[in-house]
């Protein structure tokens, strides 16, 4: 057998996946010919408009040896077959770790370190502030109606963390064997096969909920123990080393009670120091009590650059048509857009991030008073609306920010703050949102009535010039206009909902790059969004996996 690949495999659109028949044509060989055809990678290649192709990369074999010639010559590759797997890499088990690991936060980088301890025999418990994702849906959708904010359970906290109700794309930049490890277990936990290797897979909150149900059951199934309604409220560090933590239960205002059906309540020492050699810290990037805590205790942080912004809202038809032309997306699926504005200054460049075709805007506030805003997506993608953040660099501490903490350790988080506050203030305190069309943004002017939004909690017309950062509205008002040109019609149809403010962590945790562990407290493990490594599902839970594999069992 002779082993070849063949790069950007050209199959018409209504003929997805029919790979076969495809290559064997282009080779000029009989598609009986084609042995062990396995896809690399596939995506939607949109260059040209009114043209539209799957593009695929695949290997296969043949019987017999050809060459490459005429039209097959550009794809074609004399290859072999590479066994990627994570357990096949040096370096596994290096890192001395107690064969007792407590977890807290149970996002994407809190239950993939546990899934993959368990398998490797550590015993884990998982503390989770908010709820079970059944129990944490039905807060979010009565929040959305009666507007009483619950500071554990919504769309930040709880059951799958802030990934769980999210447009649940699940591109990386940096594809390796670790995320492809993430993306493979997903497939185990019911997710479609194409995850894998679709450049740019995306699930929806409906199937990320459903894959939730089945990790927990996983790992309850290897043993580990997942403790809901349960804060980390203090550590105790000695001598540079972790030997305690101390927990709470969160109560629940709307039950009554701080349980759930499915936690494990049997030896948690609630309110007592409960001795702890390994503590993994997955909180994610909304923690805030928790960078507060780390700091107090002489954990080592350090401020860092992250983005701030608004959302924007246009009509998902208007989307469609400029990115891929008069096509049937139902064939390709809702459009997006990757938007930055190309500046010398890099620090004042507006982009668009986290865009959520066919999604609907959440308010996503982690904190009673304050209001941010985010995008999520169900699986289908067929809303007629697409959001997409548009995000601005803050520098490292909001240094040169008009706050009195600018350029300090939480100069970043008090600018979060302080525009979350502004704009819950500005929106009535009621957690509806300011909002203004980029028509009215562009000319400095409030709207007397604003177009249809997804947005669950209303409204309120208002001018974001008078309470938003000046250096963020004219990074905005810049990339807007040059926005329009890559997408006319991006000011004339776009709505302004305000402000996004969740883009990524102002801090970071530092650590040890193999161990993961805090530069300065041993014991401690630093993981996902909020340790300021990571940025997405994906990476956050790769960030769990690494962990686990590089854990090495020590029975002190
Ligand atoms: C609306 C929205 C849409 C998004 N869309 C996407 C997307 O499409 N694709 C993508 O890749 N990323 C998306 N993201 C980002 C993604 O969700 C995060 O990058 C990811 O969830 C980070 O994972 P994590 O495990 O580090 O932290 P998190 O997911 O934030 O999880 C941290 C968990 O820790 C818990 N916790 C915090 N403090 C404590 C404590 N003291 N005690 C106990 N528990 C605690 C929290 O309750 C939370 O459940 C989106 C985010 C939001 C909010």
């Amino acid at each position: 057998m002779f082993t070849y690949r063949y790069r950007e495999l050209a199959v018409a659109l209504e003929k997805k996946g029919e790979i076969r028949s495809a290559l064997a044509k282009t080779l000029r060989v009989n598609p009986e010919e084609i042995f062990n055809l396995e896809v690399e990678r596939f995506s939607l290649d949109s260059r040209r408009k009114g043209d539209l192709r799957w593009s695929y990369n695949v290997v296969f074999d043949l019987k017999r040896k050809i060459r490459a010639t005429g039209n097959n010559a550009r794809g074609l590759i004399e290859s072999q077959r590479e066994i990627r797997s994570l357990d096949a890499e040096p370096g596994k088990s290096t890192v001395p770790m107690a064969s007792h690991v407590d977890i807290i936060g149970a996002g994407p980088s809190g239950l993939w370190a546990a899934l993959h301890l368990l398998r490797k025999g550590f015993s884990v418990d998982i503390y989770e502030q908010g709820k079970q994702v059944e129990e944490r849906f039905r807060d979010i959708r009565k929040f959305f109606v009666d507007r009483k904010f619950n500071a554990h359970s919504n769309v930040l906290f709880g059951e799958g963390g802030a990934g769980a109700f999210s447009d649940g794309k699940l591109n990386t930049r940096s594809r390796n064997l670790f995320s492809e490890t993430v993306l493979k277990d997903m497939v185990q936990f019911g997710v479609d096969e194409s995850v894998v290797t679709f450049a740019k897979p995306h699930i929806g909150t409906d199937k990320l909920v459903l894959m939730l149900r089945e990790i927990r059951a996983e790992i309850i199934k290897l043993g580990g123990k997942i403790h809901f309604n349960t804060v980390l409220e203090d550590i105790e560090i000695k001598q540079g080393r972790i030997c305690a933590i101390k927990l709470k239960e969160t109560k629940d205002e709307r039950r009554g009670s701080a349980s759930s059906p499915t936690e494990t309540k049997d030896d948690v020492a609630i309110g007592n120091w409960k001795p702890c050699e390994a503590l993994v810290l997955a909180v994610g990037h909304s923690a805030r009590d928790i960078y507060q805590l780390l700091h107090a205790r002489g954990v080592q942080l350090e401020s860092k650059a992250f983005a701030m912004g608004v959302r924007v809202e246009h009509p998902q038809i208007l989307i469609n048509k400029r990115q891929l032309g008069n096509v049937d997306t139902k064939l390709t699926g809702a459009a997006e857009y990757f938007l930055a504005t190309p500046t010398l200054n890099k620090t004042s460049s507006a982009y668009s991030f986290c865009m959520c075709p066919g999604g609907v805007l959440v308010p996503c506030a982690s904190e009673p008073g304050t209001l941010a805003t985010n995008g999520m997506s169900y699986s289908r993608r067929n809303g007629a609306y697409a959001n997409g953040a548009i995000a601005v660099p803050i520098t490292a501490g909001a240094e040169g920010f008009d706050i009195p903490s600018s350029g300090s350790l939480f100069g970043g988080l008090d600018l979060q703050r302080k525009i979350e506050s502004d704009a819950y203030n500005v929106g009535g305190k009621n957690y509806a949102a300011p909002a203004q069309t980029i028509k009215n943004f562009l000319a400095h002017r409030e709207d007397k009535a604003l177009p249809k939004s997804t947005y669950p909690c209303g409204l309120v017309p208002s001018n974001l010039w008078d309470w938003m950062d000046k250096t963020i509205c004219n990074s905005l008002a810049e990339g807007f206009q040059n926005f329009d040109r890559k997408i006319p019609g991006f000011i004339e149809e776009g709505l302004i909902v305000a402000p996004e403010t969740r883009t990524s962590s102002p801090l970071r945790i530092p650590r040890n790059n193999e161990t993961l562990e805090s530069v300065n407290t041993k014991g401690l493990f630093v993981l996902g969004e909020g340790a300021g490594y990571a940025g997405g599902i994906v990476t956050s839970a790769a960030d769990g996996v690494r962990l686990a594999h590089f854990a090495k069992k020590e029975n002190r």
